[in-house]
C-alpha cells in the first residue's frame, strides 16, 4: 500500500476519513488504518492537520518471475468485439511467442452473457480466455470493470496487459494501473519485448534510468514506444520494477491475425466478489448519439484535406473527389480546428490512425502529428503547391501544384484510368 499512517503523529482526529470518498480508512478508537480500497489518491494527506499520513510510494519488491503470459482486454459493446480487441490479440500472440514457447496470450472478456465471444478470440489468436460475467457488468462502469480486473490480475498475475486506446480503454487502464501500483504507457504505436539485458537495452531507450537495475535479470521487458513531446520524438518506455506491464494501443495500429476458423482454446471462468456497493454510478439510460460514423479505419482510399483547402467549401470538393473514387474524406487537425469539418474526420496523432491502400494528402504540409496517423498507408499521394512541403518526404507520388487544379483533373481521368496501379483499388 502506498499510503501509510505515521502512528507517532496521528491523533485519531479522523479528518482523513471525512475526505476519503473510497471508504478506504478505518478507525478503531484512536487507531487509524488504511484498507484495500485505497487508490492512493492523496486526499487524506492533504486533509491531515498533523502531517501524519505519507505516500511511501511503491517501494515493495515485486517478484517479477511470478508474472506470466499476456492479457488483452477484449473490449465488447452490445455483445460484439471491437476491432481493436482482435488487433491486440494478434499483437499479444506475437509478443507471447517472442517471450517464450510457454507464454500464452489470453483475452479478458468482461460482460454479461458474452461467453459466445470466446470462439472469436481463439480464432484471432488467443490461446485462452478469462471470462468474467455478471449482470452488474452488462454495461461498462469504471468501478465495476476496475474491480474485477484488479482482482483477477492479483490472482493470475499476467506479465503484460494490453488495452485498446478507446474511450473505455483510456478510462479503465489508468485506474487499473494505479490500483496495482504499476506503470502504464498510453497510446503506444509499437510494442516489443526485451531480448537483451536492461543495461544493453537502455541504449535503445530514452526514459530508462539504469541505476539499481540488475543486468542479469532474466525476466522479459516490454518496450513500449509512443510519440512524445507533441509527436516530435518517439519515446521507448519500460516498466522494469513492477508488474504487470500495461499499455494502451490505438485502434488501427496493430495487425489482426488471419482468422483461423474453428480454433479453440482454454476457457477460465474467473470468480469475483463484485457487489452493487462496489459501483458508485448507476446507469439510468444509454443514449446513443446519431453522429455520423466516419469509416476511416476500414477505408481503402482516403482523400484528406488540410488548411491548403483555404476554407470550409474546399471539403465539398474533397467529398466529390472521395465519392468519385470510392474513398472516405479525411482531414488534418488544422482543418478541423478551423471548424471546416467535424473532428471525426481527423487523421493523426490526436485523430484516427489509418492505413488505406491509397491516401491522398491534399493541401496538407506533413506535420509529424499528421504523419503519425497515416504513414503506414500503402500508397501516399501528396498534392501541395509548395514543393518543399515535408509531406513529399513520405509520399510515394507527389504533385507540386494547386489542389484546385489537380483534383478536378484526377476526377476527370478516373473513369478511364487504368493508370492507378490495380483494378481492385479502382473498384
Ligand atoms: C499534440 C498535438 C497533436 C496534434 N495532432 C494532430 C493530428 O492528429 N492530426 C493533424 O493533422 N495534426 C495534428 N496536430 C497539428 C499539426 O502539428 C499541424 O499543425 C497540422 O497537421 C497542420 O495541418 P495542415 O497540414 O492542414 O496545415 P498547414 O501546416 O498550414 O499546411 C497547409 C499546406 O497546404 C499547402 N497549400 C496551401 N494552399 C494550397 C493549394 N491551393 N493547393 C495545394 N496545397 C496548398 C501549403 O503549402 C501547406 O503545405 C497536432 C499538434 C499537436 C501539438
Amino acid at each position: 500500500m502506498a499510503i501509510q499512517i505515521v502512528n507517532s503523529r496521528c491523533t485519531g482526529c479522523r479528518a482523513c476519513m471525512k475526505v476519503c470518498i473510497f471508504n478506504a480508512i478505518d478507525a478503531d478508537g484512536k487507531k487509524i488504518t488504511i484498507n484495500e480500497k485505497c487508490t492512493a489518491c492523496g486526499q487524506c494527506i492533504v486533509a491531515c492537520p498533523f502531517d501524519a499520513i505519507e505516500n511511501v510510494g511503491g517501494g515493495e519488491d515485486v517478484d517479477l518471475s511470478a508474472y506470466r503470459h499476456v492479457w488483452v482486454y477484449a473490449e465488447q459493446r452490445d455483445g460484439e468485439l471491437l476491432n481493436v480487441a482482435l488487433e491486440l490479440i494478434g499483437e499479444g500472440h506475437r509478443l507471447a511467442r517472442e517471450i517464450s514457447d510457454e507464454t500464452k496470450v489470453f483475452a479478458l472478456l468482461i460482460g454479461d452473457g458474452i461467453e459466445n465471444l470466446a470462439g472469436e478470440c481463439y480464432e484471432y489468436g488467443a490461446d485462452g480466455v478469462y471470462l468474467i460475467e455478471n449482470a452488474l457488468l452488462k454495461n461498462y462502469t469504471t468501478d465495476g470493470h476496475t474491480k474485477v480486473i484488479v482482482d483477477a490480475v492479483r490472482v493470475y498475475k499476467p506479465e503484460i496487459v494490453l488495452f485498446g486506446a478507446t474511450h473505455i480503454g483510456r478510462d479503465l487502464a489508468p485506474r487499473v494501473a494505479a490500483r496495482l501500483n504499476t506503470g502504464l504507457t498510453a497510446d503506444c504505436t509499437k510494442l516489443d519485448v526485451r531480448v537483451k539485458s536492461y543495461i544493453d537495452y537502455a541504449n535503445d531507450c530514452t526514459t530508462l534510468d539504469t541505476a539499481n537495475l540488475d543486468p542479469n535479470d532474466p525476466s522479459t521487458g516490454l518496450k513500449q514506444t509512443r510519440p512524445a513531446f507533441g509527436g516530435n520524438l518517439m519515446a521507448t518506455i519500460v516498466c522494469p520494477r513492477t508488474r504487470p506491464q500495461m499499455s494502451t494501443v490505438r485502434p488501427g495500429v496493430m495487425q489482426k491475425r488471419e482468422r483461423a476458423s474453428g480454433a479453440t482454446g482454454e476457457l477460465i471462468r474467473v470468480k469475483h466478489s463484485l457487489t452493487k456497493r462496489d459501483i458508485r454510478t448507476e446507469i439510468i439510460e444509454i443514449v446513443k448519439t446519431a453522429k455520423e460514423m466516419v469509416p476511416l479505419q476500414d477505408a481503402e482510399i482516403i482523400c484528406s484535406g488540410g488548411r491548403g483547402l483555404g476554407d470550409a467549401t474546399g471539403f465539398k470538393l474533397m467529398k466529390e473527389f472521395a465519392d468519385k473514387i470510392g474513398g472516405v474524406v479525411g482531414a488534418s487537425r488544422a482543418a478541423v480546428d478551423a471548424g471546416w469539418i467535424d473532428q471525426s474526420h481527423q487523421v493523426g496523432q490526436t485523430g484516427t490512425t489509418v492505413k488505406p491502400k491509397i491516401y491522398f494528402a491534399c493541401g496538407i504540409s506533413g506535420a509529424i502529428q499528421h504523419l503519425a496517423g497515416m504513414q503506414a498507408s500503402d500508397i501516399i499521394v501528396a498534392i501541395n503547391k509548395d514543393p518543399e512541403a515535408p509531406i513529399f518526404e513520405v509520399a510515394d507520388f507527389g504533385i507540386a501544384d494547386d489542389l484546385y487544379r489537380v483534383i478536378p483533373e484526377i476526377m476527370a481521368e478516373w473513369d478511364n484510368a487504368d493508370i492507378l496501379y490495380d483494378a481492385s483499388i479502382k473498384s
